[in-house]
């Protein structure tokens, strides 16, 4: 625990900390909790430390209920802000991409990031990262990017001084990639990290009621109507997907974060192995955004990258078609019947 880069990596990133003033940090698209805990807590010690000039940059919007989260405020996003995203890329004599391994997870944002010519350092816990890294710290068993944080602030000989705006910034990251630490977190260092946390003053009942218990009318009814009228159960598969189309989202007043987490509702049916959301872009035509969770034994991460364009971690992975919503629903039963063998055991 706390020693999760290499001696050589350590002073690596001592050396380049001391050096360099322009910071850029950036997460994927549809910054979810961990992407923007990571990024804020990882800017809270840097500006802690001396850096007066971190930016922290998203390709879009996060959604309302991480808006709390100290330092969001500051943040920018690239589909409001670009010129001035640009202009911190430029400036930047060091870039850290956080909870995202390839580019094209910033949509929009690649081709900055692609000509920038900052030296990289990846943080990250997904699957398969690429790319070429000043370091590469991707520790793929971690719960979260907010968790490979903790420990290395921690092995930066950070802990004591550790505000407790960093704490719940790391917490919010860690509790949100575990679904308020129901999967992926039966690492007993979890435990641990929580306990240090609570030691800088948190307020973990309060972190969870406010990402968790925030929906508005609308949305629960939306979560509502997708299970009720849209969920299609295959039960000889252990299968679920649904459909939420434009319509759907239109009815329901849809803002970003409302359908956060719908598709793990599913995973509730006894001995369900996968379950997968098909949902139309708001606002780009032919574009689907898919999600998959998967559990008792079956893992959604290669069929994510086989049919979906996508990847993730083995239980939790997403991707996107490029076709109607009717398209990507033959697909999706295509996808189920490829891995049927599978699927079909109890
Ligand atoms: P979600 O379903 O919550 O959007 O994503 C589940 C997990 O898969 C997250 O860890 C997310 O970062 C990852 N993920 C989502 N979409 C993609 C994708 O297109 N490519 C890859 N490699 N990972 C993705
Ligand atoms: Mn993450």
């Amino acid at each position: 625990m706390f020693e999760l880069l290499n001696k050589q990596e350590i002073s690596l990133l001592k050396e380049v900390l001391s050096r360099k003033n322009n910071i850029v940090i950036c997460a994927h698209k549809s910054p979810d909790g961990d992407a923007i805990g990571s990024t804020l807590a990882w800017k809270n010690f840097l500006e802690q430390h001396g850096k007066q000039n971190v930016k922290v940059c998203y390709p879009d919007a996060a959604p309302d209920f991480l808006h709390w989260l100290p330092g969001f405020n500051d943040t920018l996003r690239y589909d409001k802000q670009a010129v001035l995203m640009k202009e911190a890329f430029n400036k930047s004599d060091l870039v850290f991409y956080l909870d995202f391994g390839q580019s094209s997870r910033t949509d929009e944002m690649q081709a900055i990031l692609e000509s920038c010519q900052a030296p990289i350092i990846l943080i990250d816990h997904h699957l398969h990262p690429q790319g070429n890294y000043l370091i590469k710290a991707s520790f793929t068993h971690l719960s979260s990017t907010s968790e490979i944080i903790f420990n290395l602030i921690c092995q930066l000989g950070g802990y004591e001084a550790m505000t407790k705006a960093c704490a719940e910034c790391i917490y919010c990251g860690m509790m949100t990639d575990t679904g308020g630490f129901t999967y992926n977190s039966n690492r007993p260092e979890i435990f641990t990290i929580i306990s240090m946390l609570l030691q800088k003053g948190i307020d973990k009942d309060e972190i969870y009621n406010k990402v968790f218990h925030n929906y508005s009318e609308q949305a629960l009814r939306l979560r509502s109507h997708i299970i009720l009228n849209k969920m299609n159960y295959i039960e000889n598969l252990h299968a679920s997907y649904f459909t939420v189309t434009k319509g759907d989202l239109q009815r329901f007043r849809f803002t970003k974060g409302d359908l956060e987490g719908v598709v793990n509702i599913p995973q509730l049916i006894k001995g369900l192995k996968i379950s997968i959301s098909l949902r139309e872009d708001t606002e780009k035509s032919n574009l689907v955004l898919v999600s998959l969770r998967s559990s008792n034994g079956f893992h959604c991460q290669p069929m994510a990258t086989k049919f979906f364009n996508g990847g993730g971690h083995a239980d939790a992975a997403g991707g996107k078609l490029h076709c109607s919503i009717e398209e990507a629903e033959q697909i999706t039963i295509k996808a189920l019947l490829f891995y049927k063998d599978e699927l079909q055991n109890p």
